[in-house]
């Protein structure tokens, strides 16, 4: 390994930390480095999977299962990780290991369920050095493991947070041991009444960076709107960060935007210099070719409860413009609100994943309609299982169809729990998770989509399209598309009437890059298109 770089942030959360991480791995990798990510998460969940995604954004899903093992009788599936996650893959094109999420919840159990097993017999058990040896020893384990040439490790959060002491401490201890860069990433915000660009928060949280012992050697600067030279100059005073290594990173509607500018500034020749390596040229041409928009705008729509927040869904946003670019288009995403669907000026629609009662009516409403007005049409994992319960009552005239997760009584379980899952009491980690094996049935249009019998897609769920039902209702219509294995899980369906409308119980979304678009997105906008 040449080296490790830190990713930190200041100021403020959601400054597009992990975006900034993801592109200096790709300036890097574009040099023809082999790059690895690690995000660090401070909070105490051992994973974020039973946050509410309103606080936290997207819960995205890993190809593999880590199974993580405290001590012998206690383990835990852990694949729901930090929507980062998502922005790793997609910048870096490979896939992230769910064990480089390392959380404070994680590391806690695993120093106390040691003092149990006498892991520390006759020491008293503390923050410093224990627990911030545990959380050296998962990153030091990812870089052992991965071999990568660069090992980019993002702190979650902000500097200065409390709970995240234990592991600015880790990064400063290893700063000491190996050759580390430290990125901290900054924000400075425009005050309106005085017309002013303001660096104090950001002198503030700098210092804060050089109190806990990791002063940075490359600013990156976020900020909502182009940077003059005065306020580089003005951190870089108060830094004591010399002005070359000042990067401005202003909004941008694209962000995979984000490498091609910091390269163009300078980011990736200052990395090597730091590292002590020969000049390399960043191949990223392939990259400039595949995030370029088209002209043709293409409206899509959103159905979700989580409407007002745009980060909850991330991923089908992402995958929504994959597709949209390589048919030559671009997308506009509107989120609508599941309580009161308006599809009027949608193209396309897609009815999100989520859990619990709220919203379904609207959303089983919605499907209704866009069967109905024949609008091409995706549903993805619950908006599947709502889609089908729409099928149901409203072509069937199944009347109080639903899935048992919403009416535990319904006369029609049209969804119901996977037999597996009946029983299952605990919450963290303990849906079926993670990639599995999806069979398409030939002679549909998911098989046009894929080309292929037998792919691999991402799942998260404890509910499933009842096949008894499903089969009933293929007199009208209702066409299975997929299975697993089994035959017994159905993971998709299509309906043979309608120009577009398909139902996809796994997440085709978390796979979905840049270039190389979702064959099931894919698929969908050209749908979209058509009927545009
Ligand atoms: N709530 C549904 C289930 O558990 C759908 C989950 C999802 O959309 N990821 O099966």
């Amino acid at each position: 390994m040449l080296g490790i770089i830190f990713v930190t942030g200041g100021v403020v959360s959601g400054l597009g930390k992990g975006i900034v991480a993801a592109s200096i791995g790709k300036i890097l990798q574009a040099r023809g480095y082999d790059i690895s990510m690690v995000k660090l998460d401070p909070y105490l969940n051992p994973d974020p999977g039973t946050m509410n995604p309103v606080e936290h954004g997207e819960i995205f899903v890993t190809e593999d299962v880590w199974i993580f093992s405290p001590s012998e009788s206690v383990s835990f599936q852990i694949a729901e990780i930090d929507e980062d996650f998502g922005h790793y893959e997609r910048f870096l094109g490979k896939y992230m290991h769910p064990s480089n999420n390392i959380t404070s919840g994680q590391v806690m159990l695993q120093v106390i369920l040691g003092e149990r097993r006498g892991v520390y017999l006759g020491q008293t058990v503390r923050l410093i050095p224990h627990v911030v040896d545990e959380i050296k020893r998962r990153i030091i384990e990812v870089a052992k493991r991965e071999n990568p040439d660069f090992l980019i490790v993002e702190l979650g959060g902000t500097i200065g947070d409390y709970e995240a002491e234990s592991f600015v401490e880790a990064l400063r201890q290893i700063r000491a041991e190996r050759k580390s860069l430290h990125v901290h990433v900054t924000y400075v915000p425009y005050l309106r009444s005085t017309g002013e660009l303001k660096t104090k928060p950001a002198q503030t949280f700098i210092r804060l960076a050089n109190a806990a012992g990791l002063p940075p050697d490359a600013i990156v600067v976020r900020s909502d709107r182009d940077l003059g030279i005065d306020v580089l100059r003005k951190i870089s005073l108060y830094s004591g960060v010399p002005l070359d290594s000042i990067f401005p990173d202003p909004d941008r509607e694209n962000v995979y935007e984000v490498p091609l500018i910091l390269e163009e500034k300078g980011l990736g020749r200052r990395i090597e210099k730091f590292f002590g390596l020969e000049e390399r040229k960043a191949e990223l041409d392939s990259w400039r070719e595949a995030i370029r928009e088209g002209e043709k705008e293409l409206t899509v729509g959103i159905v979700s409860k989580y409407w007002r927040m745009h980060d909850v869904h991330i991923s089908i946003n992402e995958a929504v413009k994959h597709a949209a670019s390589a048919i030559n288009c671009r997308a506009k995403i509107k989120m609508v609100d599941a309580s009161s669907p308006d599809l009027d000026g949608l193209d396309g629609v897609i009815l999100a994943p989520g859990f619990g009662v709220k919203g379904t009516e609207g959303m089983i409403d919605a499907a209704k309609r866009a069967m109905e007005e024949k609008i091409p049409t995706l549903g993805i994992c619950f908006g599947a299982q709502l889609s089908t319960v729409a099928f149901a009552r409203h072509i069937m005239g199944w009347d109080g169809a639903n899935s048992t997760e919403l009416d535990p009584d319904t006369p029609y379980p049209v969804v119901d729990m996977l037999p597996e899952q009946v029983g299952v009491k605990e919450k963290g980690g303990t849906m079926r998770l993670g990639a599995h094996e999806v069979l398409i049935i030939p002679g549909t249009r998911l098989m046009d989509a894929y080309g292929e019998s037998i792919v691999k897609e991402r799942f998260r769920h404890r509910y499933h399209i009842s096949r008894k039902y499903a089969e009933l209702m293929e007199e009208r219509g209702y066409k299975i598309s997929a299975v697993d294995r089994t035959g017994r899980i159905i993971n998709a369906f299509e309906i043979s009437w309608h120009p577009f409308f398909v139902g996809v119980q796994f997440h085709p979304e978390y796979k979905s890059r840049p270039g190389k678009p979702s064959p099931v997105y894919l698929a969908f906008m050209k749908s979209v298109l058509e009927h545009s």
